[in-house]
């Protein structure tokens, strides 16, 4: 009985060039604000949060973190 043969190839992780954003790459997503279905993308160098609707057209509306947590609590 052998448990060398444990290799995971199913958890193999890759980037996905469809999803890549290059003017993004210093960004992140808060996921209790993607869960509230909000574009919920975080601009680092400042702390700010899009809560635009998720795919919403046009350029990222970055709001306090403050505002993002309200949305967050109150929906
Ligand atoms: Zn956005």
């Amino acid at each position: 009985m052998k448990a060398e043969n444990s290799s995971t190839a199913a958890g193999e992780v890759r980037p996905q060039p469809d999803g890549a954003r290059p003017d993004l790459s210093n960004a992140t997503i808060r996921e209790d604000l993607a869960g509230r279905g909000r574009c919920a993308l975080v601009h680092l160098p400042t702390g700010r949060t899009c809560l635009l609707p998720l795919r919403h057209h046009g350029a990222c509306e970055f709001h306090r973190p403050q505002e993002a947590d309200d949305v967050v609590a109150g929906g």
